[in-house]
């Protein structure tokens, strides 16, 4: 299960049903830039430690290449390469005008002090300076990766430069060139594209079953936007443990709990269930927001969700999808379903460029705006093709990066 291969598969059967012109589906099937670097960075003991980092510079047709980095052990070269190839559908999928790109350090951030961490975010930006920049590729945050680091980056990049140069990276704290809304908006995204799903398919707007697979920033904020809509979250996962109520978590004094005992493990009122058992739980929406290849063919036939929202990137194998659209799960892809992070830290760049900021109803604004129009764009590909909505997400955003393409040709 090679998610690069998955990405590869997807982009195939995305160019076959619409006939994707050969030179566009040639330069989309690698990427055009891939830099590696080893971060030194000294340890808080005084020794020295190296860390393996990646950039990939996917596509970059349509606009700068844009991204986040991500800090993890299970980071690796295939890893970056998928990611970045999806930031480049992603953005197109909600047409801002970006190319795709990712990063990683292989590490485990949780074995790092808070100063390790901030000596190797700013090796990061040093090793590379000479590829990044406001108008070439600006990185963002992603999974462990946070608004005070990318302070950090922009920081570390605004002193290389010499002068202030915010537009580096986006997902900043507000107080140093963030977006008003940025900190929520994977989960924000996410919220009106399946509000938009559950109208289209005649589902009620509160009181549904759901299950949330991660509680990070994306997991996490979504489960609160659910539970204040009145829906009903039964079962959260983080990568300790699954707790499970029939009932209903109470999502606000879980997120405290989770920030006190760093796990939601043995939340008050709730039974611990396997992997297998919260896939094959009884709902009506299932939100995958941890890490990817998580609905394989081993569990894809349990699921019974009518819904299926991907805010994590690549939860789902190209032979999960098949059984999903088989069993009728109507599944909105990641690059759908999270892309209300990169269209806000689009936002967040615009605003860092015209040193004029937006108020939160703005940016909120702005964000729905992008988000319908995509989820009907989609929709309506879906129906016009006859497949499934990521293939229907593909072929949208393939053919915007195909005039872009060739008009430069
Ligand atoms: N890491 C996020 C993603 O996968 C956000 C990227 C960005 O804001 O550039 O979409």
């Amino acid at each position: 299960m090679n998610v690069y291969d998955n990405a590869l598969r997807q982009l195939e059967t995305a160019a076959k049903v619409m006939d994707l012109h050969p030179d566009t589906l040639l330069k989309l099937s690698s990427p055009e830039r891939v830099v590696m670097a080893s971060l030194p960075v000294k340890m808080d003991d005084g020794s020295l430690r190296m860390f393996q980092a990646y950039r990939v510079q996917y596509n970059s047709a349509r606009g700068p290449y844009k991204g986040g980095i991500r800090f993890h052990p299970q980071v690796s070269l295939d890893e970056v390469k998928a990611l970045s190839f999806w930031m480049a559908i992603k953005c197109a999928t909600v047409d801002i005008p970006m190319g795709g790109g990712k990063g990683g350090v292989i590490l485990d951030p949780k074995a790092l002090s808070e100063n390790e961490i901030e000596r190797l975010s700013r090796a990061w930006i040093r090793a590379f300076r000479p590829v990044i920049g406001p108008e070439k590729d600006i990185p963002a945050p992603d999974v462990y990766t946070t608004p005070q680091i990318m302070a950090w980056m922009a920081d570390e990049f605004s002193k290389l430069e010499g002068k202030p140069s915010l537009g580096v990276v986006t997902g900043k704290p507000v107080e140093f060139g963030g977006s008003l809304g940025r900190g929520t908006s994977t989960a924000q995204g996410g919220f009106y594209v399946l509000q938009a799903a559950c109208q289209q398919l005649g589902l009620a707007s509160s009181g549904l079953k759901m299950a949330v697979q991660g509680f990070g920033n994306a997991g996490a904020t979504m489960a609160s936007l659910l539970f204040a809509a009145g829906h009903k979250v039964v079962a959260v996962a983080d990568s300790q443990s699954i707790v499970f109520n029939e009932a209903g978590l109470n999502i606000p004094e879980l997120a405290i709990y989770k920030e006190k005992n760093r796990s939601v493990k043995n939340f008050p009122g709730t039974k611990e269930i396997s992997f297998s058992e919260f896939f094959a739980l009884d709902l009506d929406v299932l939100v995958p927001a941890a890490l990817e290849n998580q609905i394989t063919a081993d569990n894809a036939d349990s699921i019974k969700a009518k819904i299926l929202l991907e805010l994590a990137n690549g939860p789902t194998t190209p032979e999960a999808d098949d059984i999903l659209f088989k069993n009728k799960v109507v599944l909105i892809p990641d690059v759908l379903a999270n892309a209300g992070g990169v269209t806000v830290s689009y936002f967040e760049w615009v605003q860092n460029l015209s040193n004029y900021y937006w108020s939160a109803e703005e940016v909120d604004q702005k964000l729905r705006d992008k988000m319908i129009p995509a989820w009907e764009a989609v929709w309506d590909a879906g129906q016009k093709y006859s497949v499934n909505l990521r293939t229907a997400a593909f072929v949208t955003a393939l053919a915007r990066i195909d005039l872009a393409s060739r008009a430069r040709n």
